[in-house]
């Protein structure tokens, strides 16, 4: 192709592969800005001609989709590669130990998504004096009328200002060039493709590699556009340009983990008012589903942040979900963590998980990025369409009612952003549902899902009581 910038357009940008993370526009002389698209999601937009075809350097190499990269196996292999007591899995990547866990007494665990366990760790780095900031996702606050950015906190407070899980778009290009300009010793949490980013610009710029201390992955299940948080809103009668606040995950006492709640704000006939849901209420928000996806997301074969120092999930297992507050599972993969969370050991719950129940605890997403993926790429290449190498070879090695189910969540996603632009059009949800309404019977009915059709009418009623038993 024509040049670097060129490749990358053609290739991951152009045909839906880029997850957004913005590291091709972190350098001041880069061709892209990062940009909102219709969809409601982050994507790099060429700048004005004469600064794109005056960039010389080498975007392919950075960006996790590009085929110029080395994989996560690869990436993993160079950093935890030859560390004694190291074990390799297929599915965690490289792993010293492997944990169910939370943080006992105070605020961590409360006020996280789940376990607390990741703001507990990078409260641990900043504590024991390891590193002087974090960089993580908080509420944005700065006019853009985004909901939540990556941002820098070098306190406990401002850290568990910025807790609990942001399903929503964000990207890394403005916080890179902070790093960049703010000689320091950050820790950086991150989706697992955020920090194979992060990974790969370290292999390319020595100053940030330098900089960038600790990485602490998040599992990942897939990452929403915006118009997942709005449809929240907008089901709980907020209209989306009038969504300011939400929480994605609210602890309903007395019931299981995985059974969690939803919390927004916003302005109603001129009234600032705050809503509270059970997300199983919602008609948008089973996270199987897939609605509002990035597609990026079905061609992704890292589900446990296998480049990342630790990573934090959801311990999405019988034994632990029982308890309403909240279980974290933990895969250590840098020794100097593992001795941080041997040195405070006495401030947490934590028992050791074996693999099996590490991949139990998220089954269907290692379903649907192995088997699953294996056949989208099959379907990719049976087209002759480009797509990114991936560590998954193509294969239609599933039962043909597997096949079916990935086929009909493809198109599930792509439905609900016609099904959004629809309902905007017609300025009401109820468009959203009557247009989704047989297309999600139809994969229900193939995934041995009992469907229950709703109305808005319906949903609007639930949310009033939404701690009903
Ligand atoms: C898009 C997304 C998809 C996820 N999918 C799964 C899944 O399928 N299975 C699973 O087990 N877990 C998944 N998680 C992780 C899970 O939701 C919790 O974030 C994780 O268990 C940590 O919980 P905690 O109690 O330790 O959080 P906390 O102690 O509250 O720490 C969370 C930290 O992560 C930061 N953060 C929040 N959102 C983001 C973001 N988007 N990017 C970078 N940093 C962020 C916060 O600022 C905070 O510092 C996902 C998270 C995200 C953001
Ligand atoms: S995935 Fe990241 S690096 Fe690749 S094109 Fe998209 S924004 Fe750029
Ligand atoms: S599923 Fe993969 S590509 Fe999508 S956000 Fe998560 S880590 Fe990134």
């Amino acid at each position: 192709m024509e040049n670097d910038q060129e490749e990358l357009y053609q290739t991951v940008i152009a045909n839906k592969y880029c997850i957004g993370c913005g590291v091709c526009a972190a350098s001041e002389d880069s061709p892209f800005d990062m940009a909102f698209n219709e969809k409601g999601q982050y994507q790099p937009v060429m700048k004005e001609r004469q600064a794109a075809e005056a960039y010389v350097g080498n975007l392919c190499a950075t960006c996790p989709f590009s085929d110029q990269c080395r994989n996560e196996t690869e990436i993993a292999a160079s950093l935890f590669g030859g560390s004694a007591g190291i074990t390799f899995n297929d599915y965690t990547g490289y792993y010293l130990n492997t944990y169910g866990a939370y943080v006992k007494g105070d605020a961590f665990r409360e006020k996280g998504s789940s376990g607390g366990m990741g703001n507990w760790i990078a409260a641990k780095l900043l504590e024991d004096d390891l590193v002087d900031a974090i960089i993580h996702v908080k509420e944005a606050k700065d006019g853009s009328g985004r909901l939540f950015s990556y941002q820098v906190s070098t306190t406990v407070p401002e850290l568990l200002d910025g807790a609990k899980s942001k399903y929503y778009p964000i990207e890394l290009s403005a916080v890179i060039k902070q790093v960049m300009a703010n000689p320091g010793r950050y820790a950086i949490f991150g989706i697992p493709c955020f920090i194979k980013s992060v990974r790969l610009l370290a292999e390319k710029n020595r100053i940030f590699d330098e900089r960038i201390i600790f990485t602490i992955g998040l599992v990942c299940g897939h990452l929403k556009s915006d118009q997942f948080a709005k449809s929240i809103g907008w089901q709980m009668g907020i209209e989306p340009d009038k969504l300011t606040e939400i929480d994605f995950r609210q602890k309903i006492p007395g019931r299981k983990s995985s059974d969690y709640g939803v919390e927004v704000s916003g302005e109603v006939a001129g009234q600032a008012v705050t809503k509270t849901a059970l997300t199983r209420d919602l008609y948008t928000t089973h996270w199987g589903d897939g609605l509002f996806k990035y597609t990026a997301c079905d061609y992704c074969d890292d589900v446990l942040a296998e480049t990342a120092d630790v990573t934090i999930g959801d311990a999405w297992l019988p034994e632990y979900e029982k308890d309403s507050n909240g279980t974290n599972i933990v895969v250590v993969r840098n020794q100097i963590i593992q001795d941080v969370i041997d040195r405070h050991r006495e401030e947490l719950f934590l028992e050791a998980l074996s693999m099996d129940k590490v991949y139990q605890s998220q089954a269907g997403g290692f379903r649907h990025r192995r088997q699953g993926l294996a056949y989208r790429l099959y379907l990719k290449d049976k087209k002759g369409e480009w797509r990114p190498q991936k560590r998954v070879q193509a294969s239609a090695d599933a039962t043909a009612k597997r096949k079916k189910i990935y086929v009909k969540r493809m198109a599930l996603v792509e439905e609900s952003y016609r099904a959004y632009e629809a309902a905007v059009k017609a300025g009401d949800f109820q468009y959203f549902i009557t247009y989704m309404n047989p297309i999600l019977k139809d994969y229900q009915k193939v995934n041995d899902r009992p469907f229950v059709i709703r109305a808005l009418g319906k949903v609007k009623r639930i949310f009033l009581d939404p701690l009903r038993k």
